[in-house]
């Protein structure tokens, strides 16, 4: 099952690839259009139908929680920071020299691990801007999050 997300949850979406589950934004006007293998996440109950969940919030905090709430088993697949935001896809380990130049010096100086989209080749590394993010989204769930800063590949 792959999940999506529509227009009316696009926040959300970006919590969910922020958390490492990956989720496709989509649009489509009437759920006969919902594809083969996706489950769609919308707050619009016309969509609703057996391939999707209508949110009863408003706020992507609370839909966030419900998501998890409904299908449990994420809890399983959160890999936080481990997705592209923009493309969706699982970030790759790139070596550090290999970024010498294309990331501002003093995160050149400061980060040792970096990765990077095979799509459009966006860079990642743990920053400040992670931290917050973090401590977000452990208020939001209420509990601690494990991030794996090797990424995808796993441990070598
Ligand atoms: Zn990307």
């Amino acid at each position: 099952m792959k999940l999506a997300g529509d227009r009316t949850v696009g926040r959300l979406v970006k919590w969910l690839r922020i958390l490492g589950i990956p989720c496709d934004l989509i649009a489509i006007k009437n759920k006969d259009q919902i594809p083969e293998g996706v489950f769609l996440l919308t707050r619009a109950s016309s969509l609703a139908s057996e391939k999707s969940l209508v949110l009863p919030y408003e706020k992507p905090a609370d839909q966030l929680r419900f998501v998890l709430q409904e299908f449990p088993f994420l809890w399983k697949e959160l890999r936080p920071f481990s997705l592209c935001l923009l493309c969706n896809r699982r970030l790759e380990k790139v070596p550090k020299e290999e970024v010498f130049g294309l990331v501002p010096d003093h995160v050149y100086k400061t980060q040792k691990k970096f990765r990077r989209c095979p799509s459009c080749g966006r860079l990642y590394w743990p920053g400040s801007h992670q931290v917050l993010m973090k401590r977000r989204l452990e208020e939001i769930l209420g509990r601690s999050l494990t991030v794996d800063q090797d990424g995808s590949e796993g441990k070598s």
